[in-house]
């Protein structure tokens, strides 16, 4: 993409209305903008990056066996009202009138319509068990809403509903879950440690939530500096083995971490001082097992092998994949801008002339630009007449993993400078070594 042709408004000043430096970055670097209180317009780099977490999430998702559906955001009273949520909701749910006078509301998530569609449909013990899974906006008018997307009214979120025939089958499809969670957040980039949480009004007793480490983070969490070390592709560990996710749903429970709502003295004392880790946190995922709750609720049954009627354990699995933008930006940026880990970079390669009027300079732009593209790395290039010292700071500010700086002096001898944006080494390289580095 060429800068003289991206819609890209970068601001200078750091906005005043932003309190968080996510929400400040997001807004100086040009990837949200508020259209009203707590709802924001993707503007195309900040949808670059949503895409690309949305598509890890997906990915992880159909590994892990669930199966993708979307269900539409506007969904109908009398749905909430057998689950008997609807009064329970308050405020937080956005109540709608159609033109019948018919009571409506904007979905804030979807239990009540998986389990009805799911209730009409399946029959029988050989329908489970299944997980499904959405990615779909919801919305909760949230008293106050703020830190940008990180506490948004209007949000996307990936929701995953999985129903199974008892007990022992609903958790391991929780331990699924867990593992899919784990291996989503590692491929991002970021520590998202999981935390034993408290049900909530949802009902059940098994229930963890997945934070990353940030000083701005709303709850204050103790974990177990373990989990910073652990590979969660390592081998041996797959969806097909029960016993290993069991193991693994051991490993996760003795390691210790902890919210302050879960928080244990008494455990803590035990984790060794120099692996102990205390801050802030943010919330980036939560799953449930909530057993036969919305199935008695709403009369979801299936009949068994024997023919005696089953009802079924069902969990739900939540990822704030718009929070997940701003969560990783506060996990990941220095006083230059964002420094966006790779995977989730709305490109790759930020390519920089620093004369926009020589002509040496241009030409060999022109044609790493090509090459890049050709070899499919995404590159974003600034072929804009601007001053180079300008294009650099916009570069640091936007945090792509990789700058290709190519400059009159160097580019007389075939040379360009690669810079990588996390660590700040640069290298002079000839243009083809800086295009093999960044095409193999
Ligand atoms: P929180 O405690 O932060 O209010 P929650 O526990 O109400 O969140 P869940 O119902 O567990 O949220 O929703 C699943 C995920 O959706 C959360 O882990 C979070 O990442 C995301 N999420 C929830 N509320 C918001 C919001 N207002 N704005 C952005 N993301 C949100
Ligand atoms: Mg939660």
């Amino acid at each position: 993409m060429r800068v003289s042709r991206c819609f890209l408004p970068v601001l200078k000043e750091s906005p005043s209305d932003a309190q968080i430096v996510s929400h400040k970055l997001m807004l100086r670097a040009g990837l949200v903008r508020q259209t009203a209180s707590g709802i924001y317009a993707w503007l195309p780099i900040g949808f670059r990056v949503l895409k690309k977490i949305e598509q890890i999430v997906r990915e992880e998702q159909d590994r892990a066996g669930a199966q993708e559906m979307l269900m539409p955001t506007i969904q109908s009273a009398d749905l909430w009202r057998e689950s008997g949520r609807y009064d329970a909701y308050g405020p937080e749910m956005l109540r709608i009138r159609d033109r019948h006078d018919r009571e409506m509301l904007y979905g804030p998530t979807n239990e009540e319509m998986l389990t009805a569609i799911f209730r009409d449909e399946a029959k029988s013990y050989r329908d489970l068990p299944r997980t499904l899974y959405h990615i779909q906006w919801k919305f909760r008018d949230e008293v106050r809403p703020r830190f940008g997307v990180m506490r948004g009214r209007e949000f996307l979120m990936k929701d995953a509903y999985s129903f199974d025939l008892d007990e022992a089958g609903a958790r391991l499809s929780y331990y699924t879950q867990l593992l899919a969670y784990l291996r989503t957040f590692q491929r991002m980039g970021i520590k998202a440690v999981p935390m034993r949480a408290a049900n909530g009004p949802i009902g059940g007793d098994l229930s963890h939530e997945f934070i990353v480490l940030a000083p701005t983070g709303e709850s204050e969490v103790f974990y177990d500096s373990a989990f910073e070390d652990m590979d969660w592709n390592r081998e041996g560990l797959s969806y097909g083995d029960e016993a290993g996710l069991r193991e693994l749903f051991e490993e996760v429970t003795t390691t210790y971490a902890a919210t302050d709502e879960t928080h244990d003295e008494g455990r803590w004392v035990d984790v060794p001082d120099v692996r102990k880790r205390t801050g802030r946190g943010i919330e980036v995922g939560h799953i449930f097992y909530f057993g036969d709750l919305y199935s008695v609720k709403m009369g979801l049954k299936v009949s068994g092998k024997d023919g005696i009627p089953v009802v079924p354990h069902m969990g739900s699995y939540g990822i704030g994949v718009s929070r997940l933008v701003g969560a990783i930006i506060e996990a990941s940026h220095d006083e230059a801008g964002i420094v966006w880990p790779e995977s989730v970079a709305p490109w790759t390669v930020g390519l920089v002339t620093m004369r926009g009027d020589d002509e040496p300079t241009v030409t060999a732009a022109e044609q790493l630009y090509r090459q890049l593209e050709a070899a499919g790395v995404e590159t974003l290039y600034d072929d804009r007449d601007e001053r180079g010292g300008v294009k650099l700071g916009s570069m640091d500010l936007i945090g792509l993993p990789w700058q290709l700086i190519v400059g009159p002096r160097g580019i007389a001898n075939n040379m360009v400078e690669l810079k990588n944006r996390r660590t700040g080494e640069k290298q002079e390289l000839s243009v083809e070594s800086a295009l093999a580095r960044l095409t193999s």
